[in-house]
């Protein structure tokens, strides 16, 4: 079966808050319950049988990974990062199609849902490896520094919380499941790929090797968006939209954006670092392609926001506004 053909194929990137919340134990079962609450609010993207890819985050669960993994130190081997991020989309693999097909099964849908374990290539010198700068696991205290960093851990100080270890984001540069997730979008296939941004690799002379790194996820969605021709990119997150002076007292919201507002505002550095700038970049790589759109907003908003009535809405040009 495949998907309506009057729908444009969507990639749809979940972030954190859609498992976890800032208030609420991150447990099986709360993951469980927050994926089904997100599905209720995608229903529009659903019942209109659409060609669908889901990728997601992974932060709260690969830093509950390395928490189990450093206390069970002496009696079980060590996870490398790359290894709790291909551990983490077999995780989320899991939640989001259990959730998705009981969602389906509701809306009297049947459909297959594929979550692919998915590499993503970085380069050895990507300048981000000068510069680790994503925290990742436990928080160390001070008697414990010197043996972490014979680890070769490269830590940070939070006055007042503890050390923690950084590890570098480099960008994506390729994405090696991409045909076999183009051929299950053609057979009509949901298709859960890139989980937390993608098990980052590296090739060299041929040779690929897992390496100790994060990539970050809008990222890697607006790449494979444009490899798998997607005309909607829709960042779901916590926050309805994308702000300008955000935190400040002149904090306005981002309502429809053409690609040159956006850089623009990138510039101005509106968008922190790690949370809304690498959206923005995602928005600016994706849509620049003409007859597609990314949509940033949260759950609360995405009926009005498909509807061009909320969020960030980041097109080519304001003319292709529909
Ligand atoms: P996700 O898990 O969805 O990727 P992030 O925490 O990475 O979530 O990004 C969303 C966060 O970005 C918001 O909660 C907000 O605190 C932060 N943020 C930074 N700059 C902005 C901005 N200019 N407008 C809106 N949110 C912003
Ligand atoms: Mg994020």
């Amino acid at each position: 079966m495949n998907g309506s053909a009057s729908a444009e194929r969507t990639i749809v990137a979940l972030g954190g808050n859609a498992f976890a919340a800032p208030d609420v134990p991150l447990t099986m079962e709360h993951q469980f319950e927050f994926a089904s609450k997100l599905f209720q609010s995608m229903t529009p993207l659903l019942a209109d049988q659409r060609e669908l890819i889901i990728t997601h985050g992974n932060g709260p669960q690969v830093g509950q990974m390395l928490i189990r993994a450093e206390q069970a130190r002496k009696a079980a081997y060590p996870l490398s990062l790359d290894v709790c991020v291909a551990e983490s989309q077999g995780e989320l693999g899991y939640v989001i199609s259990q959730s998705l097909q009981n969602r389906f099964s509701e809306l009297g849908i049947t459909r297959s849902i594929a979550p692919l374990l998915t590499r993503v290539v970085v380069t050895a010198d990507d300048p981000a490896f000068h510069n680790p700068t994503k925290p990742v696991g436990p928080w160390y205290a001070a008697e414990q520094i010197d043996e972490i960093r014979q680890r070769g851990y490269p830590l940070i100080e939070v006055p007042g919380k503890g050390f923690r270890r950084v590890v570098a984001s480099p960008r994506p540069r390729e994405i090696l499941e991409v045909d076999s997730i183009n051929a299950l979008l053609e057979s009509g296939a949901v298709v859960i790929a890139a989980g937390g941004g993608g098990t980052p690799v590296t090739r060299q002379s041929g040779h690929l090797q897992g390496i100790e790194a994060v990539i970050d996820k809008d990222l890697t969605s607006a790449l494979l968006g444009i490899l798998t021709d997607a005309r909607l990119l829709l960042i779901l997150t916590d926050v309805p939209c994308a702000y300008q002076d955000f935190n400040t007292p002149q904090q306005a919201p981002l309502g429809h954006l053409d690609i040159t507002a956006a850089r623009e505002l990138l510039e101005q550095e509106h968008f922190a670092e790690g949370s809304m700038k690498p959206k923005i970049e995602a928005a600016i790589q994706f849509s620049n392609r003409p007859g597609t759109r990314t949509i940033i907003c949260n759950r609360e908003v995405l009926d009005q926001a498909l509807s061009g009535q909320a969020g960030t809405i980041i097109e080519l040009s304001s003319e292709s506004t529909s």
